[in-house]
C-alpha cells in the first residue's frame, strides 16, 4: 500500500490522477493532481522549473494520452516554488488560465518578482535576529537562485470563489492559511477527500516560517487551520509530498504535538538569546546547508513570536532582538 501510495503516477479513481514530480529537495517529488471534468482536464499544483520535473510532465502526456491543450485550468494551491514554479512553462504549453489565493499570488509577485525589495527586507530580518553576514549572504543567494526555478512567470488570476468543479463535481474551497498565508485546500464533502496541498504531510511535518511579507503570526494561522480541518472529519488526505494520509484527525492531532513539542523546547532555549542562537542550539545535530538554515531560523522565530503572543516568553528590543522567561 505504501509503496503504490508513493509511485510516480497513480489513477486514484475515474478522472483523478495523482502524478509524483521530481524536485531537487529532499523530499524528492511534489504530487500534483489532474483531474478531469466535462470540458477537459484541471492541474492542480506543477513542480519547479527544472530539467527532470518538464521530461517528467512529458511521459506523462504521453502515457495519459493527453493532449496538452486538454488541460484547461491550473490551480496552485500555494505560491512556494515547487507547486507554483513550472505553472509559467505550463501555461505555454496548455494555453490554460492559472489561478492562485489573491494572498499568494501578491506573495509570489513579492518573492519572485519584487526580489530586490524582498531582499532587503529577508537582510533585515535576519540581520535583526543575529545571523551573521556570511550566512545572510548565502541565504540571499539561494534565494535568488531559486528566482530562477520560478520562469517563466504565468499569468495568474485570483481565486474568489467558493466552490470549484474538479472532476464534474463540486470541491469546497478552504482557507488554510500557515505553510503559506494564502494556502487553500480543497474539499470533496461527499466522500471527505481532501486536496490537502502542505496542510497535512506524512512523516514530515510541513515547515511553518515567519517572513517579511507573510503573516505575523504563522504559528497561531496553521494551528488553527489544524482545528478547522479537524472538524470535517476528512477520511482521506491527498497532500503535495509523501504518501497518501488515511487516518486523518489522528495525523492532525500529531503535527500538533509536534508543534507543543517544538515550542516548549524553544521555551527552554529563551535565556536572553537571539533566534538565530536558539536555532543553532535547536538544529545542533543537524548539517543544514543556506537553504535548510533559512527554514531552521525562520521556523523558529515563528515559535518564539507564537510564545511572546502567548505571553510565555518576552521579546528585548535590542540589537539584535533577544528571547527571555
Ligand atoms: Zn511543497
Amino acid at each position: 500500500m505504501e509503496k503504490e501510495h508513493l509511485s510516480r503516477l497513480i489513477r486514484l479513481k475515474e478522472g483523478i490522477h495523482r502524478i509524483g514530480i521530481p524536485v531537487p529537495f529532499p523530499v524528492k517529488y511534489v504530487y500534483c493532481y489532474l483531474m478531469e471534468n466535462e470540458s477537459g482536464y484541471t492541474l492542480v499544483d506543477t513542480g519547479l522549473n527544472y530539467k527532470k520535473a518538464k521530461a517528467a510532465w512529458e511521459e506523462v502526456f504521453e502515457e495519459l494520452a493527453i493532449k496538452p491543450d486538454d488541460i484547461h485550468t491550473i490551480i496552485i494551491t500555494h505560491f512556494h516554488p515547487d507547486h507554483s514554479g513550472l505553472a509559467g512553462w505550463m501555461q505555454e504549453k496548455t494555453n490554460a488560465n492559472v489561478w492562485m489565493s489573491d494572498t499568494d499570488r501578491k506573495m509570489f509577485q513579492l518573492a519572485f518578482m519584487k526580489n530586490d525589495i524582498q531582499a532587503i527586507d529577508v537582510n533585515k530580518l535576519l540581520s535583526n535576529h543575529g545571523v551573521n553576514e556570511e550566512l545572510r549572504k548565502a541565504i540571499l543567494n539561494n534565494l535568488e537562485n531559486i528566482t530562477e526555478r520560478v520562469q517563466p512567470y504565468a499569468t495568474v488570476n485570483s481565486i474568489t470563489k467558493k466552490n470549484w468543479n474538479l472532476d464534474g463535481r463540486a470541491w469546497r474551497i478552504l482557507e488554510t492559511p500557515g505553510h503559506s498565508q494564502g494556502h487553500l485546500c480543497f474539499y470533496q464533502e461527499d466522500e471527505n477527500i481532501l486536496l490537502a496541498g502542505d496542510m497535512i504531510l506524512d512523516k514530515i511535518t510541513p515547515n511553518i516560517s515567519l517572513w517579511p511579507g507573510g503573516s505575523d503570526r504563522p504559528l497561531e494561522d496553521y494551528l488553527n487551520s489544524l482545528k478547522d480541518l479537524k472538524q470535517l472529519s476528512i477520511s482521506r488526505a491527498w497532500p503535495g509530498h509523501g504518501g497518501i494520509i488515511d487516518e486523518v484527525n489522528k495525523r492532525i492531532d500529531e503535527l500538533i504535538e509536534h508543534h507543543e513539542n517544538r515550542l516548549n523546547k524553544i521555551a527552554d532555549l529563551a535565556t536572553q538569546k537571539s533566534g538565530s542562537e536558539i536555532a543553532g542550539e535547536l538544529f545542533a545535530e543537524k548539517e543544514l546547508n543556506a537553504h535548510q538554515w533559512r527554514f531552521a531560523i525562520s521556523e523558529t522565530l515563528a515559535h518564539l513570536e507564537y510564545l511572546v503572543d502567548q505571553e510565555k516568553i518576552n521579546r528585548i528590543a535590542s540589537n539584535p532582538i533577544l528571547y527571555t522567561k
